[in-house]
């Protein structure tokens, strides 16, 4: 085993020295201009970054230039990981090293291929970038939330974990949220959802204003958290404890918390846990113990309660309840979910009474039975956490680049070339891979050649930044993989792209335009005067974000 794994690492670094070697040589001739290749990549998240980072380590010819949208780089790193995160943020420091680079451009109040400009920004259509580079990633992320289309969801206390968090790290979109968080204890505050960033939103609310004043949470956010009366939360799970995919690691962040108890979550069989894997067995041993806080007769201290297998079905306003503003949620009613074995027809059986494999299945789907047992819940606030969600750009459909609404990702061969099945006028399928004559009915997948995704579009709203990374790596490998193997870009020639890239997609969409596009300059003027504004506010604020795109570009 050992040897086996010292082989690995030396056979990948020599795979990756002679992929360097042959592909410097090739790159060259990548384009029939004898131009160097030149990348775009739009987004400048995490998947952004890694995939620049890896492709112009292996390929230092090659050019690369990033779209973001807004004026400020990093994406979630910024606006998505919790202020009380600063380790996580560490990433930086490599996506600094890759901007550092001569071949690296950064173009950021750019947004590409909106379909109306932002007053504040700059838009170019996707065609225009199509026609000046030799290859595309999509790594723009997921832009928008899930929703559950249940009755009540549009009332008044509820909000997406997206805006919350959003707003909370001062992403301009939500610089207007202003949720009222002073509301008082009537009920339980409830967050629906399972993953991590359900444990987030939890330990943002119950941290301490003191805690919080040293990170970079945006200052809009901390003076009303600190007027914020949440005091009880439920966190609360379609699915069982087996199967919640928040870490224990972000659980024993909430048992930190000081003075606040996490209750014990009752567990059924509790026997049947020692066939758990360990780490499960571990998140689920500690969700069983709570958090031991010595009793409270007053009931001051906040708490943290589990509950499991409960679907929400309709949030509710009751205008009868005195202190509840108009259109303000005062109660949420959840039915009583059975789980199901994913691929087998096990019968359904009742979570309370389980005694079924079902329970300890960690694939394990939650169904609602036709008549669910209801629970309801009194509350002034509800945090919806269930997941990001990525949608197409607007020019995707009429240049015949595909793009899976029901699972929300740009379809692709799991390395990360785009995929398509679709005859268009636009389309150009890859020549080493075409439709066999013999088959004319069925439509192979074709790469859509030049055109490359990787991040939360390519494989889906989950995964920490490592995940990210790795994916991120092997799409640009992809790439590298295809000009060794001379596969065919973005189509070169009169009609087709000119290996021009960032230049002549200004001059062509920018023409006139009052656009003002930031560069990596700019963006350190910006991370210079957040730093400072940051210093002045004198409780060791590591930064103090601008949280409105004019105050970002006024620094400049
Ligand atoms: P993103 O980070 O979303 O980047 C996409 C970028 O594309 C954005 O900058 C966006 O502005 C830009 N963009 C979008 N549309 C366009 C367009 N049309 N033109 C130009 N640019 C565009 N991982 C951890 O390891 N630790 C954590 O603690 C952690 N906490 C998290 C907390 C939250 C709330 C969330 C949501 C995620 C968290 N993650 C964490 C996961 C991590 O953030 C993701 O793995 C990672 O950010 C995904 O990277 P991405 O580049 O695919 O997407």
């Amino acid at each position: 085993m050992a040897t086996i794994a010292r082989a690995r690492p030396r056979a990948f670094a020599q795979w990756n020295r002679r992929l360097a070697l042959a592909y410097t040589a090739q790159i060259r001739r990548a384009s029939t201009t004898g131009e160097p290749f030149r990348l775009a990549i739009i987004g400048s998240g995490p998947a952004g970054f890694y995939t620049a980072y890896r492709f112009m380590k292996n390929n230092e010819h090659a050019k690369v230039d990033m779209y973001e949208s807004l004026p400020v780089p990093y994406g979630l790193v910024r606006f998505g990981v919790a202020p009380d995160h600063a380790e996580v943020k560490n990433c930086r420091e490599k996506f600094e090293e890759v901007a550092a680079s001569p071949d690296f451009t950064f173009i950021g109040n750019v947004t590409v291929g909106a379909s109306s400009d932002h007053p504040d920004g700059a838009t170019v259509p996707l065609s225009s970038i199509l026609r000046h580079y030799h290859a595309v990633v999509f790594s723009y992320g997921s832009s928008e939330d899930r929703k559950l289309g249940i009755p009540g969801e549009e009332l008044k206390g509820v909000f997406s974990a997206r805006e919350f968090v959003g707003w909370y790290n001062g992403l301009p979109e939500y610089a207007d949220l202003n949720p009222d968080l002073s509301l008082g204890a009537h009920g339980d505050t409830l967050i629906i959802g399972n993953g991590n960033v359900a444990m987030d939103v939890a330990r943002i609310l119950l941290k301490s204003p003191e805690e919080l004043a040293k990170t970079d949470i945006a200052a809009h956010a901390l003076d009303a958290l600190s007027r914020n009366r949440v005091h009880n939360i439920r966190i609360i799970g379609r699915r069982g404890p087996i199967q919640a995919a928040f870490t224990t690691k972000e659980l024993r962040a909430l048992y930190k918390l000081p003075g606040v108890e996490v209750r014990p979550y009752n567990l059924e069989h509790p026997k049947a846990y020692d066939v758990l894997p360990p780490p499960i067995k571990r998140r689920t041993e500690l969700l069983s113990k709570g958090s031991h806080l010595p009793p409270d007769p007053s009931k001051a201290h906040p708490s943290v309660t589990f509950d499991f297998c409960l679907s929400p079905l309709e949030f509710n306003h009751n205008p009868e309840q005195p202190s509840a503003p108009q259109n303000w949620v005062t109660s949420a009613t959840f039915g009583k979910t059975v789980l199901h074995h994913p691929n087998q027809h096990y019968p359904s059986v009742d979570y309370e009474t389980n005694n079924h494999k079902e329970y300890y299945d960690q694939k394990a789907t939650a169904r609602l039975p036709p008549n669910p047992k209801k629970v309801t819940f009194h509350t002034r606030y509800i945090f919806k956490s269930i997941g990001y969600k990525s949608t197409p750009l607007p020019e995707f459909s009429p240049l015949g680049i595909p793009f899976n609404t029901s699972t929300g990702v740009i379809p692709n061969d799991g390395i990360g070339r785009v995929l398509t099945k679709l005859h268009h006028p636009h389309q150009l399928p890859s020549s080493s891979h075409p439709t066999p004559h013999h088959q004319p009915h069925i439509e192979l997948p074709h790469h859509f050649r030049g055109l490359y995704c990787s991040g939360w579009v390519k494989r889906g709203p989950q995964g920490v930044i490592a995940e990210t990374m790795m994916d991120a790596f092997t799409t640009a490998d992809a790439i590298t993989e295809d000009l060794i193997r001379r596969e065919k870009f973005l189509p070169d020639g009169e009609l087709g792209q000119d290996g021009k890239g960032w230049e002549a997609v200004k001059a062509e969409a920018l023409k006139g335009k009052n656009a003002r596009v930031v560069s990596w300059e700019d963006w350190k003027a910006i991370d210079k005067a957040e730093v400072e504004r940051g210093q002045k506010a004198g409780t060791g604020k590591e930064r103090e974000k601008f949280v409105r795109r004019e105050d970002m570009l006024a620094v400049l």
